[in-house]
């Protein structure tokens, strides 16, 4: 038949190759249309199988969300505090917890959870939560009208909650004649124990609502469960790009931090024939001293030759990078190279001292070098609204680098990439924060990010089997050797 005309091939493009709906009102959410403009190309297609699920979700959503009859309808049943027999409609509401990296693993998890068991996904949106991100769902919305029965959402789901589904199965509670109005599914780091056996997917089917809360990409569990297998296989061909297209389908800044993002691109990124991300993350808990982070990033650029612009021989002693090679010119136009270094941390050591060396030395390519840093809040501040969209601008900052260095372990890092699609070198983390992480770095095989604590055994499986060794398109990660990636 016809070839697509150039315009369609356009709008293909900047929907994403039909990931994102062509009913989102472009006034209403400006990053949605021009991300593909700043991004590069994807190196994987959404299938055909995800983009027509997606347009059933929207539609179910459109159907059950909030605002609808149907909705109401089921508000009254949850006021009741009795769970009705199967509704049409079936929930479950997101409410998050730790930091923003986190919480975009979760919810993007939450949001495949919802497509793989026919719920509607709504979101706990707490003040510092606000103005993050645009509204995915065409002609409805994903965040909780302000009167929600349930408001104490940090009060009410606690590790104790008894409705809890892991303290209603401990009490004996889940095979009552009636149920609860909901279920809490508390999934926090170690207790992801809880919900992937397929006896608890059926208890957990009843609920018409469900409210989960979850700091980690538990996503990576369906794959482990045999009821999803066959669905998951339609859905995701690449296994290595689930949240690349989770994330990328669900998230879009809003229109302020898209200001933030494009204000700085603009500014510092868009000249540049080459872009380097480096996110450089020290936990309180696991406070690494600066020498030694700084070390990790020296000795991981002399691994991988080229990874960050090579200082020429005699010019310094500190050098990032130290190999030799004949000058570089930006192709074609006979002008310089101009190499971008993004650096993004609470801190401002590192953005100082690496800019402090490109600065007194040249590099052996001939090549200019940018050091810039977009914020250096100094702390975690999760509860302040503009420290967030600061924070979600880096990460979009960072995905559109053509290189990106993360740091073990940060859920910062992983969102990055993962959008990007970018498989990072890894930072790793050392033995103790004063000891020598050797080597340095690695490559990541994937760009998907890690589960770090997966259960810690999985219902069929005999006690002790290695979860990695289960399923084909599931291994252990790089920075944290117990976790689980898809690849
Ligand atoms: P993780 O703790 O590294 O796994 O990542 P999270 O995103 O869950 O939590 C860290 C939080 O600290 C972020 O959400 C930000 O609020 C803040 N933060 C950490 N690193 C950076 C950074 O490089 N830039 C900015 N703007 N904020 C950061």
């Amino acid at each position: 038949d016809a070839m697509p005309t150039p315009a369609s091939q356009h709008d293909q493009d900047r929907l994403l190759g039909g990931l994102l709906s062509s009913a989102v009102d472009e006034q209403s959410c400006r990053s949605r249309f021009e991300l593909a403009s700043y991004r590069r190309p994807s190196p994987f297609r959404p299938s055909p199988y995800l983009v027509d699920r997606l347009r059933r979700y929207e539609a179910l959503h459109q159907r059950c969300g909030p605002s609808s009859p149907l909705f109401n309808d089921s508000v009254e049943h949850l006021r009741s505090g009795r769970n009705a027999a199967r509704s049409e409609c079936q929930y479950v509401v997101w409410t998050p917890f730790n930091g923003l990296g986190n919480r975009m693993l979760s919810l993007g998890s939450t949001f495949l959870y919802a497509l793989l068991t026919d719920r509607v996904l709504l979101m706990h949106t707490p003040p510092e939560l606000q103005g993050l991100f645009c509204e995915p769902f065409p002609g409805s919305s994903w965040t909780l009208p302000a009167d929600f029965p349930i408001t104490d959402f940090a009060g009410t789901f606690t590790m104790l909650s008894p409705t809890s589904y892991k303290n209603m199965r401990l009490a004996g509670n889940v095979s009552a004649e009636t149920l609860p109005a909901y279920v809490f599914l508390d999934l926090i780091q170690s207790y992801t124990d809880a919900a992937f056996c397929e006896a608890d997917q059926r208890v957990l089917a009843k609920f018409n609502w469900m409210v989960l809360k979850s700091d980690v990409y538990f996503a990576a569990m369906f794959f482990l469960m045999t009821a999803y297998e066959r669905e998951l296989a339609r859905l995701f061909p690449e296994k290595e790009a689930v949240f690349h297209h989770v994330a990328r389908y669900l998230f879009s800044p809003s229109d302020d931090v898209w200001d933030i993002v494009t204000g700085f691109y603009e500014a510092y990124l868009a000249r540049a024939d080459d872009r380097v991300g480096l996110q450089l993350r020290v936990f309180p808990e696991f406070p690494v001293p600066f020498e030694n982070m700084y070390g990790l990033i020296v000795r991981c650029s002399e691994q991988y030759e080229g990874l960050l612009p090579e200082v020429a021989q005699n010019d310094s002693a500190r050098s990032v990078g130290n190999h030799s090679s004949s000058t570089v010119a930006a192709s074609g136009t006979g002008k310089k190279k101009v190499t971008s270094i993004l650096v993004t941390s609470l801190l401002s050591d590192y953005y100082e001292r690496i800019r402090g060396v490109y600065f007194t030395s040249t590099t052996a390519t001939g090549e200019y070098v940018e050091v810039h840093q977009p914020s250096h809040d100094r702390e975690q501040h999760t509860e302040a609204r503009a420290h967030n969209q600061r924070a979600l601008a880096e990460m979009y900052l960072l995905s559109f680098c053509d290189r990106i260095v993360t740091t073990a372990v940060s859920t910062f890092g992983y969102v990055a990439h993962g959008l990007a699609a970018v498989r990072p070198w890894v930072l790793l983390r050392p033995p103790s924060p004063d000891a020598r992480a050797d080597p340095a770095c690695v490559r990541s095989e994937t760009a998907e990010p890690c589960l770090q604590a997966p259960p810690r055994r999985l219902c069929g499986a005999a006690e002790g089997s290695d979860l990695g060794a289960l399923a084909p398109h599931v291994r252990h990660c790089e920075d944290v050797y117990r976790g689980l990636k898809l690849s």
